[in-house]
């Protein structure tokens, strides 16, 4: 058997005392601790004994890689790898605006200020400063949502499937509730208003058919085991062609006949008329409860623009339902969610503003010939830090609103198409480049669809350009 001479080597790696006595290691032990650094320098050292028994290592990497240096900066790597935050703001290139695995709506300043201040100084959560007694987090918003929505009551909770949840087992427990089979939804993310249902303690009733709902379906199987209508939001599809449907107004003349209350699931909601943006129109939460709601539940991450959050409004004596059920408790928000949604919703005060200040409608109401002039600027400097195998064309887009807003409309918009500039492999290398871009300091993620890397410059802001640009600098054009 050959053998490699384990103990003169091993004897060549110094002992975690001594490199620990570094002045190196020292100043390291300094900012991540003795702890942290003893338990990486052993797994360090460990990992070079075993490479050279496993003759990995001859004798002179074996002592280039203990020498103080050497072992110094490893370990400092090590260190600043393991520390690196796992959660890092990254470019949303891919042209959804509201996009669920890039955290949805982002804060407007003055959101993130507050959120900032809530975290490091108590606040007035739930003490009443007037009178100096017990306060309750949901009076925090809850007027302000009331005087944006006209809604008699308001109540906050983790996010509108936490909403939808608390609706149905406040309202109706172990009792039937009508849905249109055409709006049995599936969220991302497993979210199912059947699942919903059951979880829930609440008996599905599913009435019409996938393509048409009638008044009459609804009036038929309204039993005395009944305790709530119900309409959820077509969010992420359509339903076209022979179709019918029967709207808010209708379905709650229905249900208040027969004494019933109508919760309406509008998923995203808007508090404003998109339209005055030459956006596509949604239903507004105050025309909802208008037409008759009794309850509507929506997201407080998708157009409007805040924290993730579930919002409900509607009618006193079902609010006080909700909030009296024990499952609010455990669905309530945090300081930091109330403190982000405040500011939000205040905006909604001056809507005149709003495109300006409100991050998420900025975003969506950029013109397409801004973006198409960033596009162009941009064009030119990512050509030449990818190199001749690329080419590079700035072109028109469509971004998406996302996160089920308004699932068939889009947006134009523009941005670069990148694609290998010889069809060999094409697949594999625009799949390499998509991965290089994800690797980079600040992730760029953007899009492959027909033989294109696409980033759509939508969510790129003026602010982020250059940035974005600096990065460029990091590709290292393919070798040939
Ligand atoms: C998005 C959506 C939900 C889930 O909302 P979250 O805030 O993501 O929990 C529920 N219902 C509808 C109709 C939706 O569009």
């Amino acid at each position: 058997m050959s053998a490699q001479p384990l103990e003169r080597g091993a004897a060549r790696i110094p002992s975690v005392d001594r490199v620990l006595a570094l002045p190196a290691v020292e100043a390291l032990c300094a900012s991540h601790g003795r702890t942290q650094v003893t338990a990486t320098l052993r797994r360090r050292l460990d990992e070079l004994r075993a490479g050279y028994v496993a003759g990995e290592l001859d004798d002179g990497a074996l002592a280039a890689a203990v020498a103080a240096d050497a072992v110094a900066a490893s370990l400092q790597a090590a260190l600043e790898a393991a520390n690196r935050p796992r959660l890092r703001p990254v470019f949303n290139l891919t042209g959804t605006v509201l996009h669920t695995n890039l955290g949805r709506a982002l804060l407007p300043d003055d959101a993130a200020r507050a959120v900032a201040a809530a975290l490091s100084a108590p606040a007035n959560l739930e003490f009443d400063l007037g009178t100096g007694g017990r306060g309750d987090r949901d009076d925090l918003v809850a007027p302000l949502l009331c005087e944006l929505t006209g809604a008699e009551a308001a109540t906050v909770v983790n996010n509108n499937a936490a909403a939808v949840l608390l609706a149905l087992n406040a309202l109706a427990p172990r009792k039937e509730v009508i849905v249109s089979r055409g709006e049995l939804v599936e969220i991302g993310g497993a979210f199912r208003i059947p699942d919903v249902m059951a979880r829930a303690g609440a008996r599905l009733v599913e009435v019409g058919t996938t393509n048409r709902t009638h008044p009459d379906d609804y009036r038929r199987a309204i039993t005395p085991r009944t305790a709530l209508l119900m309409k959820v939001h077509c969010s992420n599809y359509a339903v076209t062609g022979f179709t019918r449907s029967v709207d808010v107004a209708e379905v709650a003349a229905i249900a208040h006949v027969a004494g019933l209350p109508l919760a309406v699931d509008l998923g995203s909601g808007t508090l404003v008329d998109l339209a005055r943006w030459g956006l596509p129109a949604e239903p507004t939460v105050r025309e909802t409860l208008a037409a008759g709601a009794d309850l509507v539940t929506f997201s407080g991450d998708k157009l409007l623009g805040g924290p993730q959050a579930g919002l409900v409004v509607g009618r006193k004596d079902l609010i006080k339902r909700l909030k009296s059920n024990p499952l609010k408790r455990a669905l309530r928000v945090g300081k930091l969610t109330l403190a982000a949604l405040e500011p939000v919703l205040r905006l909604y005060r001056a809507p005149e503003f709003l495109a300006e200040r409100l991050t998420t409608l900025r975003l969506l109401t950029r013109p397409q010939a801004v973006i198409a002039a960033q596009a162009r600027r941009l064009a030119g400097p990512l050509a030449a830090a990818l190199g001749a195998d690329w080419q590079v064309v700035d072109e028109p887009m469509f971004s998406q609103i996302g996160s089920g807003a308004l699932p068939v409309d889009t947006v134009p918009s523009h941005g670069l198409a990148v694609r290998p500039a010889a069809a060999r492999q094409a697949g594999r290398r625009l799949a390499r480049l998509e991965a290089a871009l994800r690797g980079l300091p600040r992730p760029v993620i953007g899009r492959i669809a027909d033989g294109a890397l696409r980033l759509d410059l939508r969510c790129l802001e003026e602010g982020d350009e250059a940035g974005f640009a600096a990065q460029f600098a990091l590709l290292e054009p393919s070798r040939p």
